[in-house]
């Protein structure tokens, strides 16, 4: 038995997502003709309470074209010191957007209407970039799948507008954040001009995301999706997937979150762990004691057949998804007690 606990895309599609693609109806998705695509679009908005929406191979295409219609060239865009969009798409935005980021510190990756109010440059000084738009991330990778609620978010997103910000929500782990919190996800798009949503996460599909946005935006996010190269033909085979995907795996996710605590319960208790950040939905992150090394760690876990990948100087990161059951999760406990430092 292999576990495999490094991301959660690494999941296979089901037998039935299988047959749900071999089934799709397909068209030419660039001259707007694939009807699983156009499917599969409708239903993210409404799901999300917005009325456009814009199907891409992936989330850092996603991300990167949000920002891309939200800012001009020299603009500066607000969000967290170790967002995705900042920290893992290859300095994307400074590429593909030509924009410099204010990173904020938060709590456990979540920033406040202080924070950012703080961080606003003066539009009237040459010397500072304008300050455009605040991207949020829910759930945030980088702090162990913390998630925000939709108060919070309300709470910021009514000040950014008041100034005049844009507001992109990275929500590669939507679906994570509001199984937790009850939310609904049709009360999250008027809080945002573009959202994000990743299929091929926790959702299971093999490929995959989706920019929700405004109406308006809509003509601007399709071009930016060809400039990006992200203009894909027959591509109802993925988009079935991922109408799949919606329609069956978003309320198991709390599995993925029970069994996410029972790991980090198990890892509480054992000597070579020296600090664990609480763990809110499906992301395990641990720090290793001084007397081991991450890498040392990883090799004992692998000659038990368990991936997990190092996941910053001294620690190391587990994700739980739809490929990791109730045996894989007791074999991973045993091994965690079996394996010294
Ligand atoms: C995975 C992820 C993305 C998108 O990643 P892709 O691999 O490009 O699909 C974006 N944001 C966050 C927070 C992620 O975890």
């Amino acid at each position: 038995m292999i576990v495999d606990l490094r991301s959660d895309t690494v999941t296979k599609p089901t037998p039935a997502m299988r047959e749900a693609m071999m089934q799709a109806p397909v068209g030419d998705d660039v001259f707007g003709e694939d009807p699983s695509v156009i499917e599969l679009e409708k239903k993210c908005a409404s799901l999300l309470g917005m009325d456009a929406a814009v199907f891409c191979p992936s989330g850092t295409m996603t991300n990167q074209i949000g920002i891309k219609i939200l800012t001009q060239p020299y603009d500066e865009v607000i969000c967290h010191k170790g967002a995705h969009i900042y920290k893992y798409e290859g300095g994307g935005l400074a590429g593909n957007s030509l924009v410099s980021v204010r990173l904020l510190e938060g709590d456990r990756g979540r920033i406040s209407v202080p924070e950012i109010e703080a961080n606003i440059n003066n539009v009237q000084d040459v010397h500072q970039p304008i300050t455009s738009g605040v991207a949020l991330e829910n759930t945030v990778v980088r702090e162990a799948g913390s998630y925000y609620t939709l108060d919070q978010i309300k709470t910021i997103s009514d000040f950014a507008r008041k100034r005049g910000l844009k507001m992109h929500l990275d929500g590669a782990r939507f679906f994570n954040a509001i199984i937790e919190t009850g939310d609904k996800a049709v009360d999250y798009g008027k809080h945002f001009d573009s959202i994000s949503i990743c299929l091929s996460k926790g959702l299971g599909a093999p490929v995959g995301s989706v920019l929700v946005c405004k109406k308006e935006l809509e003509p601007k996010a399709r071009r930016m999706r060809k400039a990006f190269g992200g203009g894909m033909r027959q591509a109802g085979f993925l988009a079935a997937a991922g109408t799949y995907a919606l329609n069956n795996h978003i309320t198991r996710l709390k599995e993925d979150h029970v069994r996410a605590a029972e790991l980090g319960k198990a890892l509480a208790k054992v000597s070579w762990v020296k600090s664990l950040m609480p763990v809110d939905t499906n992301i395990v992150i641990f720090s290793v004691t001084d007397k081991t090394t991450p890498e040392k760690i990883l090799n004992n876990l692998a000659e038990h057949q368990i991936k997990a990948i190092k996941f910053g100087a001294n620690e190391i990161r587990l994700v739980t998804h739809l490929d990791f059951d109730d045996a894989m999760l007791e074999k991973t406990i045993e091994t965690f007690k079996k394996i010294s430092a």
